[in-house]
C-alpha cells in the first residue's frame, strides 16, 4: 500500500498493489516482478495524470465554481447507482461536483432499514436526508447489470460462491420472484432486462422503511 499526496491538499490517492497481477506477467517477460511493477506504475501514472489534468484544466480554471464548495456541500440529489465502471452517474447524468451525494454498490440496491446489517447505507441515507436535506433521492438502474444477472441466476438452496455478493443482491429477491412469475415465458436475458427495472422499484419501496425518508416524503 502506498499513499500519494498530490497537488490538492484535501485529495489523497491510496493504491493497493495487488500481487495477483504478478502471475499474469510471467507470460510476457522473464522478470515477472519488474513487469508487474511496470504495470502497476502505469496504472498509478494514469491516475496521477488524470488528477493533474483535472487540477489544471478544470479546477484552476473555475475558481468561481469551486471556491464556494470549500465551505461545504449542499447537494440537491441523493443518487444510488451501480458500482459498474461503465455507468458513472456524474457522466451519464452530467452532474457537477457538489450536486449529488452518491452511493454506488452492486446492482444499485437500497436495502431495507437494518441497523446491524446495513449501517453503511443507512448512515449515508440518514446523513443525506437529515443533515444535508437533499430534495430528491434517485435510484438508477442500468442495462446489462452483472449484479442483476447474478440475482436472477441464483438457485434456491445452492451454496454461495462469493462471501458477500449473493447475499447482497438478494435484497432484490421480491423483484426476482415477480419477474419469474409474470415473465416466465421470456428468455433469460429479457427477464434480466425486466428485473433491472423491477429491482429499482424494490429499492424505492425499501427507502420508505427509513423513518426519516418516510417522513420527508409524506411532508
Ligand atoms: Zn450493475
Amino acid at each position: 500500500q502506498t499513499t500519494h499526496k498530490l497537488l490538492h491538499p484535501s485529495i489523497h490517492l491510496i493504491f493497493f498493489r495487488f500481487l495477483f497481477a504478478a502471475p499474469l506477467s510471467i507470460q510476457f517477460t522473464a522478470c515477472p516482478f519488474s513487469f508487474s511493477f511496470f504495470l502497476m506504475d502505469a496504472a498509478v501514472e494514469r491516475l496521477k495524470t488524470g488528477f493533474e489534468k483535472f487540477k489544471t484544466e478544470v479546477y484552476d480554471k473555475k475558481p468561481d465554481f469551486f471556491e464556494p464548495l470549500k465551505a461545504g456541500q449542499a447537494p440537491k440529489y441523493m443518487v444510488f447507482a451501480c458500482a459498474d465502471s461503465r455507468v458513472c452517474p456524474s457522466v451519464t447524468l452530467g452532474l457537477e461536483p457538489g450536486e449529488a451525494f452518491t452511493i454506488r454498490n452492486i446492482a444499485n440496491m437500497v436495502p431495507s432499514y437494518c441497523k446491524n446489517k446495513y449501517a453503511g447505507v443507512g448512515s449515508a441515507i440518514e446523513y443525506a436526508v437529515c443533515a444535508l436535506k437533499v430534495e430528491v433521492i434517485v435510484v438508477i438502474g442500468h442495462s446489462r447489470c452483472g449484479g442483476i444477472k447474478a440475482l436472477l441466476s441464483l438457485k434456491d438452496g445452492a451454496d454461495d460462491s462469493f462471501h458477500f455478493v449473493e447475499d447482497w443482491v438478494r435484497i432484490g429477491f421480491p423483484a426476482k420472484k415477480k419477474v419469474q412469475t409474470e415473465c416466465a415465458s421470456m428468455p433469460f436475458d429479457d427477464q434480466c432486462t425486466v428485473l433491472e427495472k423491477e429491482a429499482v422499484n424494490v429499492s424505492l419501496q425499501n427507502l420508505l422503511t427509513y423513518p426519516f425518508v418516510k417522513e420527508g416524503v409524506s411532508n
